[in-house]
Parts: C-alpha cells; sequence; structure tokens
C-alpha cells in the first residue's frame, strides 16, 4: 500500500461495485475503516437476477447474495447518503461518515414515466414481490420497452404462464446493441414463446379502465390493454450526490481508467461511471455486470495507490427463454456485422461489429469463447480486416484477456 492511502473510506451504494470494492480492498491488505452505505435493506445481491430467476421465483434472495459479509466493514443497509461535505458523507439516519477517500457506486435507477395510473418498474429486489404478484393476480403483462431488462421480464412473466405483450418504440426489440436480423430472431423467440411484439409504438396515452385493466395507446390509434404495465424504458445513473459535490458530470461521473473523478480523493465506478474509451476515444458507460465489478476492483486499488492498468473491453449478457446471448466491445444497430460463426437462422452464432473498417464488437449465442477472442482482439488494438472474421480467426491463438 502506498504511504498516502486513506485511513477511512466510505462506500456510498452496496450493489456489485460498492460490495466488490469493500472485498478487493481487503483482500489487497486495507487495514482502515471502511463504512458501505446502501438505500437498499437487502445484503448486497446478484441484481441480473431481478428480471430473471427472482421474477420467475426460481431462485429466493438467499440463493442469489453476492457473498459473506466482508471483515470489518461497516454496513448502513437501509440508509441513504443525502450529502457530502467537508469529508463527511451525511445520511437520513444515523452518524455522519467522515472518509479520507470516497467511492460513489451508486448506479442506476428505473426511468420513470409521470402517469396518470399505477405501472411498474423493475431495477431492485424490492421492485420484484409486486410485481410477480400483480402477474399472477391479473394474468397478463404489457412491457414497454423492448431492452434488455423489459426482453427479460416478458420472458420471466411468460414463463408464470401470463399473457405478454411488449411495445418497442423503435423500429425492433434490443436495437440499442444489435443489428435487424438479431433483433428480428429476439422477435421470432418470444412469438415461438407465445409473446407477441409490436413495433414502431409511439405511446400517448395511459388510461385505467373499469374492469381494473389499463389502455394503453399509441400516437397511430393501435391500443392494448392488460391487467399488469411494466414501463422498463431505461436507466438513469445517480449522479445527483456527485453533482452536489461539484464533480465533472457528463452522462455519468466522469473518471479516468483509475476510476478518479475530478476532485481528489473521491472516485466513481460502475453504473454511475462515465469511462474513458482507450479503444475507439471518447467516454461510455458500461451499465454491465463485468464492468462494475471490474471497475470496482480498479477503484480499490487506485485508492491504495495502485495504478490499475488499461480498462477491459466490456462485455454483458441477457437470459430469454434459456437462450443466452452475449455481446461486447460497443456494438449498435449500424454498424456492419460479419457472421463469423453458425448462422442467426440457428439462434448459434457469433457475429463481428465492424464500424469504420475496424473491428469495434461483437454479439452472438451459443459461442461465448468467441467473445472472449473479439475482446482480446479489441484490447489488442491491431487492425482486423472483415474477410479475416472467420470459424479459423476466432480458433487462432487466444491473446490473453480477463
Ligand atoms: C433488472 C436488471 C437485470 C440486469 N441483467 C443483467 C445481465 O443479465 N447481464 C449484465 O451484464 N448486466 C445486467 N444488469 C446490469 C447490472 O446488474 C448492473 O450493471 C450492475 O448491477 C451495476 O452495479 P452498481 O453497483 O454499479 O449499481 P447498482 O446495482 O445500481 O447498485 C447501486 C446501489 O446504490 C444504492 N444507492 C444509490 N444512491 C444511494 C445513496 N444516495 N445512498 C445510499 N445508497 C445509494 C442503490 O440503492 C443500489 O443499491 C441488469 C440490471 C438490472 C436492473
Amino acid at each position: 500500500m502506498s504511504t498516502s492511502a486513506p485511513h477511512a473510506i466510505a462506500i456510498i451504494g452496496s450493489g456489485a461495485t460498492g460490495y466488490t470494492a469493500a472485498k478487493v480492498l481487503r483482500a489487497e491488505g486495507f487495514t482502515g475503516s471502511i463504512t458501505m452505505i446502501g438505500s437498499e435493506q437487502a445484503a448486497p445481491y446478484r441484481r441480473p437476477t431481478v428480471s430473471k430467476e427472482l421474477l420467475t421465483g426460481t431462485k429466493s434472495i438467499e440463493q442469489v447474495q453476492l457473498g459473506s459479509a466482508i471483515d470489518g466493514v461497516d454496513v448502513r443497509s437501509g440508509v441513504t447518503a443525502v450529502g457530502v461535505a467537508d469529508s463527511t458523507v451525511l445520511l437520513d439516519a444515523g452518524d455522519p461518515v467522515p472518509y479520507d477517500a470516497l467511492l460513489l457506486a451508486t448506479g442506476s435507477r428505473a426511468r420513470q414515466l409521470d402517469l396518470p395510473c399505477h405501472v411498474f418498474t423493475l431495477r431492485g429486489v424490492a421492485d420484484v414481490e409486486p410485481l410477480h404478484a400483480d402477474i399472477l393476480r391479473t394474468g397478463s403483462l404489457l412491457v414497454i420497452g423492448g431492452g434488455l431488462i423489459g426482453c427479460e421480464a416478458a420472458a420471466a412473466a411468460r414463463s408464470l404462464g401470463a399473457e405478454v405483450t411488449v411495445l418497442e418504440a423503435a423500429a425492433a426489440p434490443l436495437n440499442r446493441i444489435a443489428p435487424a436480423a438479431i433483433s428480428q430472431m429476439y422477435v421470432d423467440l418470444h412469438a415461438d414463446n407465445g409473446i407477441a411484439f409490436h413495433s414502431d409504438v409511439a405511446v400517448t396515452d395511459f388510461t385505467e379502465q373499469r374492469d381494473g385493466t389499463t389502455l394503453v395507446t399509441a400516437a397511430d390509434g393501435r391500443s392494448w390493454s392488460a391487467g399488469t404495465v411494466l414501463v422498463s424504458v431505461g436507466s438513469v445513473p445517480n449522479v445527483e450526490l456527485g453533482a452536489d459535490m461539484g464533480l465533472e458530470i457528463g452522462s455519468g461521473v466522469l473518471v479516468d481508467a483509475g476510476m478518479r473523478t475530478s476532485t481528489p480523493n473521491v472516485y466513481a465506478a460502475g453504473d454511475v461511471a462515465e469511462v474513458p474509451n482507450r479503444i475507439l476515444g471518447g467516454t461510455y458507460r458500461s451499465e454491465h455486470w463485468n464492468g462494475a465489478l471490474d471497475q470496482a476492483a480498479r477503484a480499490a486499488r487506485s485508492m491504495m495507490g495502485v495504478e490499475p492498468g488499461d480498462l477491459d473491453v466490456p462485455w454483458g449478457w441477457s437470459t430469454q427463454h434459456g437462450v443466452n446471448l452475449q455481446f461486447a466491445g460497443w456494438t449498435g444497430p449500424d454498424d456492419e456485422y460479419v457472421i463469423a460463426r453458425g448462422s442467426i437462422a440457428d439462434r448459434r452464432f457469433t457475429a463481428c461489429a465492424l464500424r469504420d473498417g475496424r473491428l469495434v464488437g461483437a454479439i452472438g449465442v451459443g459461442y461465448p469463447k468467441d467473445i472472449r477472442q473479439v475482446r482480446a482482439a479489441i484490447a489488442t488494438g491491431s487492425p482486423v480486416q472483415r474477410d479475416q472474421l472467420t470459424e479459423a480467426w476466432l480458433d487462432g491463438p487466444q491473446a490473453v484477456v480477463r
């Protein structure tokens, strides 16, 4: 540990990022005090299960906890940090927490719509039970938003026996990360499982009807009704504390590769952080599980004066109807895609994404090793030609990638 290492570390947020940072700090020999403040009552858990195993009821919260208590960490659960002043975190309950290094691990929240009727959103474990119970009670679910979480929740509700419809504002679901052909594969996958998808839906109105169902109307006159409505229209990073502290904010709290913010001794990591993209330039927010773990570990090492090196090429996954999609890098709908292995029709493939003639990512089903290979290739920064993107290339010598 460097001589300038802090003695008292405060972590705001007890999700994957907060928990992992505390764990890595202890694992790396930090012996000072660690206080972790978390608004949620639940002990740190695997948030990806919220729209999957927890919503289907196939796992309990105990089964998805992140790990055991960390030695000597003062965990304040169900407590919200309401301000930071004079190197002290102010709380809505209990004693303020002085620090000499602070990690903002406040994550994101579900984007809310201001509506005249009751709808659900899905972000944390507290959202699961009310939504699960309502789906079982009404037997029908309308999902507004065909992104990853909306699609996963639709699949989960279908497995509970509900009638499920998904409305998407764009031309196709998952269109932030996938090209049209893969989006269509998902429309077909959901249709095979009894879920109706409607695209290009600009919702204009929500009306609660006499029978207790909600009528959702689109600008073009189409309408749908269901007993339960889930609004899944993206997330908003919890940057407010950082903004009040005067930190530089973009789409998240701006940090360098060591998770350092614009203020000394203040770090940010996970969903709330906006990190540099050393490969493509610019910045991005990861918003995926592995990014949170990687960034948390780097923040911990930085706090201890250890330079953590280059950021990982990000990757994430989504499971719907038992199909596990993986994606890496910075894929988008307008990239040029090369199917380097398998076929989309078989729902088993690796598609590599090229932008301006360079490899920027991959998306696929069934070949996780390929996704690692592409991440490694992107990390080296070496040019890869379109014609090279074949099975032989994917099976070639692997660069080391975490
Ligand atoms: C439903 C769902 C499914 C997902 N599925 C996948 C998946 O399949 N694959 C994948 O790669 N990623 C998935 N993700 C994304 C992944 O879970 C997140 O990227 C990851 O959890 C981010 O961790 P985090 O700790 O940075 O933020 P969060 O998990 O959001 O945790 C932040 C914590 O900080 C707390 N907090 C916020 N403000 C304060 C405050 N002022 N005081 C105290 N506490 C505060 C919040 O209550 C929360 O507990 C999913 C996300 C969701 C919501």
